[in-house]
């Protein structure tokens, strides 16, 4: 389908505030021109994620202003650029965090390209999908699989690929009867939960919210759900922290065994309080996740697709981008937000 449209809309944020007070703002822009090896793709969904947050409110120093967010986009290739190969325009395509690494830094040639000092971040460092439109290398775009809608797709490739990577980083190797903890239950604890299920793991949930959350989690087979503080009825092999907030940190440690894995799987955590050495001691360990390789994201997909995994979403149309973030930092969405991208009065 051809359009002749040059502008698109897209939200745009100019200086970071706490989206109580609504700080993105729409515009119309000029739709981005792929250079070589990139990518021109027509936006149908974008996942809102709390890294948004991080972004929107400040918390992640501005890196480029004004900035178009969003970083979990779906949507079909309207433009190759003249070096593309295995792509073809019409092809539906996901971009994720990762936009683009250098190539060559010692992180990037020992398969740790999640480190690399000279990356870019897709909706932080470059634009994003709160728009009609938008670039990517083409080397950093996945193939949506079969089965998966657009809305569906959409927190895949954020929530789904990191709490992918927190999986693995849990150490845990032998899944079956394994017991795994989540500590928050929102995009991607609600991804996660259904990997470790159909590996066979018995999970244990801690999270707020009795409606929504722990509902959920229920549903998608937890073994046991319980409040945020409260202590799981069995020793966990590991755990894993969705919830941006450092004083779960000793507390999930507390509730693994020794040798056992505490995985802090957001970018953005509130200070951790000191804790007594013999939670950590017993060779407990705790680590962060940063970020995602591509391969992380290739088996990821992958896998979902193998499972199948279904995502819970709520979507919110194109002019409520500003509604969805609130919706998102009052933890009231249920499973994963989803911006829709719109056309109004486009003839395409
Ligand atoms: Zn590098
Ligand atoms: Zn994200």
């Amino acid at each position: 389908m051809v359009s002749n449209a040059i502008e698109m809309k897209a939200w745009l944020l100019n200086n970071p505030a706490p989206v109580s007070r609504n700080p993105l703002t729409i515009a119309e822009v000029p739709i981005p021109v792929p250079r070589e090896d990139e990518l021109l793709i027509k936006i149908s969904a974008c996942g809102i994620c709390r890294t948004d947050l991080h972004v929107v409110e400040g918390e992640l120093p501005v890196r480029r202003s004004p900035l178009i967010p969003g970083h979990q986009i779906v949507g079909t290739i309207t433009t190759c650029g003249s070096q593309v190969e295995g792509f073809s325009e019409g092809d539906r395509v996901g971009v994720a965090w990762l936009n683009r690494t250098c190539g060559i830094c010692n992180f990037c040639q020992s398969g740790r390209e999640n480190l690399c000092e000279q990356a870019s971040f897709t909706g932080w460092t470059t634009d994003g999908g709160y728009a009609e439109y938008v670039v990517a290398p083409s080397t950093f775009a996945y193939l949506i699989p079969n089965g998966f809608d657009d809305i569906q797709a959409a927190p895949l490739l954020c929530a789904g690929i990191i709490g992918y990577r927190c999986l693995r980083l849990t150490g845990i190797n032998e899944w079956k009867g394994a017991r795994l903890g989540i500590y928050g239950f929102g995009a991607a604890g609600h991804i996660a939960i259904q990997l470790a299920r159909a590996r066979g793991a018995e999970v244990f949930v801690c999270t707020r919210d009795r409606e929504r959350h722990q509902a959920l989690a229920e549903e998608l087979g937890a073994t046991w759900v319980g409040d945020t503080f409260d202590e799981p009825p069995s020793t966990l092999d590991a755990a894993i922290i969705f919830a941006p907030a450092g004083e779960i940190v000793p507390v999930a440690l507390k509730a693994v065994g020794k040798g056992g894995t505490v995985v802090l799987g957001g970018i953005h955590m509130s200070p951790i309080p000191s804790f007594d050495y013999s939670l950590i001691y017993g060779e407990r360990t705790v680590r962060s996740v940063a970020n995602n390789t591509r391969a992380d994201g290739r088996e990821f997909l992958l896998e979902a697709a193998s499972i199948p995994v279904r995502t819970h979403t709520q979507t919110f149309q194109f002019h409520q981008a500003n509604e969805a973030l609130n919706a998102l930092k009052s933890d009231s969405i249920r499973g994963a937000g989803v911006l829709k991208a719109s056309y109004p009065n486009r003839r395409d």
